[in-house]
């Protein structure tokens, strides 16, 4: 938006997403992250969109070491690393 960077802000990271981990300015989550409304998705979607982000990046991997690889790095979290199925891996 015009307005935004009108205003000359320095880009400065103050936190992560809590979802995904990447650099964000304010607030818990990214907007990969939650829906419209601003929610958090579910683990099932998060979890579905990590792993085919995986296996883009690494497309030698069994769908098994994907699995784990996901959960693994979800557990550094703090939305999901409480998750049943990530406590469970
Ligand atoms: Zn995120």
């Amino acid at each position: 938006m015009a307005h935004d960077l009108a205003e000359g802000k320095v880009m400065t990271t103050t936190s992560s997403c809590e979802s995904c981990g990447m650099p964000i300015e304010s607030g818990r989550y990214c907007g990969y992250c939650t829906d419209d409304s601003g929610a958090l998705q579910s683990f099932e979607e998060r979890f579905a969109r990590m792993a085919a982000w995986q296996a883009r990046r690494d497309p030698a991997a069994s769908s098994q070491d994907i699995e784990r690889q996901v959960l693994d790095y979800m557990a550094t979290l703090p939305a999901w690393r409480d998750h049943p199925k990530v406590q469970a891996r």
